[in-house]
């Protein structure tokens, strides 16, 4: 071996030994992680220390016994590493960042101020030090708290730290954190997949992408959930994952003791703390809230993040007033709080302060352009300047100026009359104004009422004095009728003000339900022969529990039937209890006590309330449709005529049965046939709400027939029993005005206009319908629809909307649009000669303008 060779080997085996000691001591440091990631806190803190004994790469290790430290709340310990670890690395920005931390938690806002500039000036002078991945991390936290733009932080910071390391989970982490901090799922979704994909292990990645699926995708949620919990059973922000979940499924005993598992690990962990005080806030205990709320602070008394995440959740729980309270006061502890002054912004918009609520959205927005709910809703405000306002007894409407034109009226005479009925009833004065907003756009009204896109299904919500609403022009409100939507919403103004707020969802969704079949037993819900299958399956949620069958329902179905059932739970407390006993329930619950005490209290005991009801529903299950034989046979049995015969022979009055014969044999046009199996059907069950009832059967055999008036009656009672149903309302409107029977067409017209506002033939028969009953102010109302409604005959039109005025002494407006006529008409006889009455007539005289609205 030559000298050169010699040397050669032992350089060669100093490097092999160096590198397999830092292989080994990174195997050490994994192994570490995973104790942390596992919450094995105790075990991972002395790896540290016998580690920083051998005095393997301090700063790691160092880091993590303090990160040790600060996830069980040992502040005291924390601190005083922190001193050790500055002096031997007085360069790290890594322990800095710590230190910032723990001055932060042990109460010592001063040093925590020195640190922040002692961090800016390292940052600006010596940031060469800190391009590596960790400190571009860290630099990345710093920058986000002191607001710097998000798009700025990703571009310039973790990008670049992305492409450095891209096998490094931390910085798709990080970027996966800031994307949900903006309300970006989608991007934060991808970044987190990946940062699991790299390391499966650490639990941050599966939470983080639990919350970026939470509104999405529940069951994908779970399922990340599931897997944080299952690496660290005591992960501490997916037990606070689940405290909010409980919150928000009114389950506040099992939110308590997840909280006490959190307390547990650390005992001052800031959010759990919070989530007790809204517990308390709900559960009406002042004392007990001002504890949590204090221990929440704990010494960081201008941490405001505590009020901010309180009020954020009693908003959520509809105490808007309260949780704007709320985020006011986190703005006293920091004015430039961005996630409070958004929240705030919402809080102010869904309590009907718009001009405080744009405001503040536009300032948030202004300082972070990637606020994805800012950029909503400032996008949304200036869309929404364009609307037309109607200010009128006490309503204030927004809606496209168009449709203000075309059924802005009728909005309001719905309202007024809710107001009337509902304020009596519930002894209550409603507080005016109260809002209401109208949407074209499903898109703009799922984030006037939700902050983002998407709450598909819903037609309109109430937040106290505030109602947002599809409109009914916009293909979100299917055909649904529009007039009972907006009675159901008022009603929740009215049960939310009594209550300032203070009742469980079930409740207030029940009673509007109830009250859109008071007013008109063709709104609302009613019994299906699905619904009547799930009591009689004991799928019949007990009264005790009705806020959870709101929660997390399987699918839409359950969501609607838990609708059906809280209004048929209202029915029977009204019935078995009278009114008066549930007006005083809503007075209990605006004492703030508890649901189930209320009911427990007025009802004579919750256990016998929940049996009492049951058997209710039960009774009134098995009388739907009495003497139907419900034996289900499978489709091809029923799939053909000869089946249908055979399946029937062997069940008379089978309802599948008998529906697949009708339904064939109408089919097949041989409608004598059809007819008594129809008929039998109307016996069976009159009140079937759905397109093929037995009255629509009914009518098209009286059709086929000739048989006019036959027709008519049918389709009356079909319409009757599925108010929606526009396509037998187009058809009935022509066969009423053949018989002259004006008052139906009235009566009809509006039926159909209720589900479509704007349909063209329901304005056309109204109008004429008035004018046959020389009712010319509803005439004049009815033509002036019309003329927006591009109609047919527009000249003609506007000569009888002209006639129209004229009758109800309006002639200024009368000449106006006989003017407008000869617009488009100029040789158009008749309304010159109107014109030249009109002008010969020396006592012109104004009466009002119909284009203010009456
Ligand atoms: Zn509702």
């Amino acid at each position: 071996m030559s000298f050169r060779k010699a040397i050669w080997f032992a350089t060669a085996a100093l490097l092999l030994l160096a590198g397999s000691a830092s292989l080994f001591a990174q195997e050490n440091y994994r192994a570490a992680r995973k104790l942390f990631w596992s919450g094995k806190f105790d075990e991972c803190a002395r790896l540290c220390r016998s580690e920083m004994q051998f005095g393997s790469d301090p700063e790691e290790w160092f880091e993590l016994l303090i990160e040790c430290h600060l996830a069980t709340g040992q502040i005291a310990e924390s601190a005083e590493l922190i001193e050790t670890a500055s002096l031997s690395l007085p360069n790290s920005i890594r322990i800095l960042w710590l230190a910032r931390q723990t001055a932060r938690l042990a109460g010592d806002d001063r040093t925590a101020l020195e640190i922040v500039m002692e961090l800016e000036d390292r940052i600006r002078y010596r940031g060469w030090r800190y391009r590596d991945v960790s400190g571009r991390l860290v630099q990345a936290s710093f920058a986000l708290e002191a607001r710097v733009d998000a798009k700025l932080i990703l571009d310039e910071l973790l990008t670049p730290a992305r492409a450095m390391a891209p096998d490094d989970h931390r910085v798709w982490l990080a970027i996966g954190d800031l994307a949900l901090a903006k309300n970006d799922f989608g991007m934060a979704a991808d970044n987190y997949r990946k940062a699991i994909e790299l390391e499966p292990e650490n639990p941050a990645g599966h939470i983080g992408l639990a919350k970026a699926f939470r509104s999405s995708d529940p069951e994908k949620a779970n399922e990340s959930l599931n897997k944080a919990l299952a690496i660290n059973s005591a992960f501490i922000p997916a037990l606070l994952y689940l405290v909010d979940d409980r919150i928000s499924a009114e389950r506040y005993d099992e939110a308590g003791e997840l909280i006490e598992r959190v307390l547990e690990v650390n005992p001052i962990e800031s959010t759990a703390w919070s989530f007790a005080a809204v517990i308390a806030h709900l559960n009406n205990d002042p004392d007990r809230e001002k504890t949590c709320r204090d221990n929440a602070l704990g010494r960081w008394l201008s941490n405001p993040e505590v009020d901010h995440l309180i009020g954020k959740k009693l908003s959520q729980k509809y105490r808007f007033a309260e949780g704007a309270r709320c985020q006011r006061r986190a703005l006293l502890c920091d004015p430039e709080y961005l996630p409070a002054k958004i929240q705030l912004a919402n809080d102010l918009l869904r309590l009907g302060n718009d001009e405080e609520g744009w405001k503040l959205a536009r300032e948030v927005y202004e300082t972070d352009s990637y606020n994805v709910v800012a950029y909503n809703l400032v996008t949304l405000g200036d869309e929404m300047s364009k609307f037309s306002v109607i200010d009128r007894d006490g309503f204030i409407v927004r809606m496209d100026p168009v449709e203000s034109q075309l059924f802005g009226d009728r909005v309001i005479d719905v309202l007024i009359r809710a107001r009337e009925k509902l304020s009596q009833k519930y002894g209550m004065e409603v507080a005016r104004p109260v809002f209401v907003e109208i949407f074209p756009q499903q898109k703009d009204f799922a984030i006037r009422t939700f902050g983002l896109p998407g709450g598909q299904g819903f037609l309109g919500v109430c937040f106290g004095n505030v109602i947002t609403m599809n409109s009914p022009t916009s293909r979100a409100s299917g055909s649904s009728n529009w007039e009972s939507v907006l009675w159901h919403e008022f009603c929740h103004v009215v049960t939310l003000q009594k209550t300032g707020n203070k009742m469980p969802r079930w409740l207030s969704e029940g009673i509007s339900v109830y009250e859109e079949l008071q007013e008109n037993p063709e709104w609302g819900q009613v019994m299906t022969p699905r619904y009547r299958s799930m009591i009689m399956e004991g799928q019949l949620t007990p009264v005790s529990s009705l806020s959870s069958a709101f929660l997390a329902p399987p699918d839409p179905e359950h969501l609607q039937f838990a609708y059906y059932e809280s209004a048929l739970v209202v029915r029977f407390l009204i019935e078995r209890h009278g009114l008066e006993t549930f007006r005083l329930m809503l007075d209990d619950l605006g004492t703030g006590m508890p649901i189930n005490d209320v009911l427990g209290r007025r009802t004579g005991g919750i256990e016998l309330l929940d049996r009492e009801f049951a058997e209710y529903a039960g009774k009134l299950a098995q009388e739907t449709g009495k003497g139907i034989d419900w034996t289900k046979p499978e489709p091809e049995q029923i799939a053909t005529l000869n089946g249908c015969r055979d399946w029937n022979a062997r069940h008379p009055d089978n309802w599948f049965g008998l529906r697949a014969e009708a339904g064939l044999l109408i089919q097949n046009e041989n409608f004598d046939e059809a007819e008594p199996l129809a008929k039998r059907l109307a016996v069976l069950w009159p009140e079937y709400r759905a397109a093929d009832n037995a009255w629509a059967l009914q009518a098209l055999i009286a059709r086929s027939r000739g048989d006019v008036d036959g027709e008519i009656e049918m389709l009356i009672r079909s319409t009757a029993v599925l108010t929606t149903d526009t396509a037998s309302l187009r058809r009935l409107l022509p066969l009423l005005a053949e018989r002259q029977r004006w008052d139906d067409v009235v009566k009809f017209a509006w039926k159909l206009l209720a589900v479509d506002p704007i349909d063209k033939s329901g304005c056309e028969f109204l109008a004429q319908a008035f004018e046959e009953k020389a009712d010319f102010v509803g005439a004049a109302r009815a033509l002036r629809q019309l003329t927006l409604l591009d109609p047919v005959d527009p000249a003609g039109t506007r000569l009888r909307y002209a006639i129209a005025l004229k009758n109800t002494g309006d002639r200024k407006n009368a000449r106006r649009q006989l003017l407008e006529c000869l617009e488009e008409a100029p040789r158009y006889e008749d309304a010159h000669k109107m014109l030249l009455e009109l002008a010969s007539d020396e006592s012109l005289e104004s009466s009002g303008d119909p284009d203010s609205g009456r």
